[in-house]
């Protein structure tokens, strides 16, 4: 079965074409046959198409036209067109699984995607207006393009659809339940993919497991998983929730939002710009939001870019706790994405704070670039591991488990 991913964010549209043969899914990605990639704000506004395919043949292009489609339509090209050609025609690709941010209340699992459906995207673009229109406009070039393939949305709140009710709602009015404005969470198809490449790589049962995966990247959540499913996470109704991120600030005493909002100074624009663009890792350190940028800066002797690395460590710290009762106990603490997987230091100050619990990372294990490693000791009370998030894998099982009826998932149990 041939299966097209298309992820879209705010700036960027990531594609990749699988192939998969016999009924087994790996937990860990086969390579795709051919990878393509737009940047819609590549130089002075221009989109660029990257794309490579398993051969190694590679295209860099940039194209000249104002119509997105048309730039989604010669991407997609290149799959059966000129020297990155991977299949003969377009109807040989099976099916399309594409992310979407936002499903709403409906939505706790992966639907065909109908007319019915598109409208339910379309009305949810209130609560994920830098996503869902990408998503639904990805969806409508695919239509044009590949006519009546099988269209599937994975989307990124649903994992999280479970979540009991004292821990989703928030404690406002009861009308705010009736209005929709309860936690929904975010990053699920990443949360959901550590999971169960967790339970693979410790060879046990995913249902038997008491998981926290700690998701950093520029964005930031948490999730507290048990018997499988998301119990907590600490995102919210919207991705600012929860964690200091890249240059959002998390959670903070909505307190401070009204006395900004009296004192005349914030319109409510300023204060989405400040809470979303200006705060975090970047807010704090007044350097940059990219944590590379803020070490080099702390070598440098940058007491701010210190402080924001001490308020992002305590944050985290309070979270991971936050999680715990949630499992009433921990079998794996679990991290990913670009800070959760590359920086050692991180993982180890989380650590460090939860030792009387008896974790124990090994200190050259978790520096030596771990890649879907246990880094905990032997003696530890609780595996940590470092696991690369594979979302666009995950949106591909989905896909298979929808279009085949059936959702044998590699040792997965
Ligand atoms: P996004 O949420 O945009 O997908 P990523 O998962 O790519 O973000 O994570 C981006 C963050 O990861 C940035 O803060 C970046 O500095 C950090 N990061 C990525 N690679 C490294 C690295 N090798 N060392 C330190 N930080 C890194």
């Amino acid at each position: 079965m041939k299966i097209l991913v298309l992820n879209a964010g705010s700036s960027t549209q990531k594609s990749c074409l699988y192939e998969i043969t016999g009924e087994f899914l790996p937990s860990s990605p086969p390579q795709p046959l051919w990878e393509g990639k737009i940047d819609w704000s590549h130089y002075q506004g221009v989109p660029q198409i990257q794309v490579e395919t398993a051969t190694g043949e590679q295209l860099v292009e940039q194209i000249t036209t104002d119509s997105q489609s048309e730039v989604m339509a010669h991407l997609l090209n290149t799959m059966w067109q000129g020297s990155t050609k991977v299949i003969n025609q377009s109807s040989e690709i099976d099916v399309v699984g594409h992310r979407v941010v936002h499903g709403g209340r409906y939505y706790r699992e992966s639907v065909v995607i109908t007319q019915f459906v598109k409208d339910a995207i379309a009305n949810l673009i209130n609560l994920a207006p830098a996503h869902n229109p990408a998503n639904l406009a990805g969806i409508e070039a695919v239509e044009k393009l590949l006519g009546q393939v099988t269209q599937i949305a994975v989307f990124d709140t649903a994992f999280h659809g479970n979540i009991p009710e004292a821990a989703a709602i928030y404690p406002g009015p009861y009308e705010w339940v009736e209005q929709d404005i309860i936690r929904y969470g975010f990053h699920g198809i990443s949360h959901q993919y550590c999971a169960e490449r967790a339970a693979d790589l410790l060879g046990k049962d995913l249902q038997s497991l008491r998981l926290i995966t700690c998701h950093l990247g520029n964005g930031c959540s948490l999730a507290a998983i048990k018997n499988g499913c998301s119990v907590d996470t600490t995102m919210g109704f919207t991705p600012l929730d929860g964690l200091m991120m890249g240059s959002r600030s998390g959670s903070i005493d909505p307190g401070i939002l009204i006395y900004l909002l009296r004192q005349g100074n914030y319109t409510v624009d300023d204060l989405d710009r400040v809470l979303n663009k200006a705060s975090g890792l970047s807010g704090i350190s007044g350097i940059s939001s990219d944590m590379r940028q803020i070490k080099a800066a702390i070598s440098q002797g940058s007491r701010r870019a210190q402080l924001a690395v001490d308020i992002y460590v305590h944050r985290l710290r309070f979270f991971i706790g936050a999680m715990l009762p949630s499992l009433q106990g921990l079998d794996a603490l679990i991290f990913t994405a670009g800070i959760g997987e590359n920086v050692p230091e991180i993982r180890q100050a989380a650590c460090e704070a939860f030792e009387f619990l008896g974790i124990k990372i090994d200190v050259s294990k978790n520096t030596h670039k771990p890649v879907d490693k246990d880094i905990a000791t032997k003696e530890s009370a609780v595996r940590v591991l470092v696991i690369h998030t594979q979302e666009d894998w995950q949106i591909a099982r989905e896909c298979y488990k929808l279009v085949s009826g059936h959702g044998k998932m590699g040792n997965v149990k």
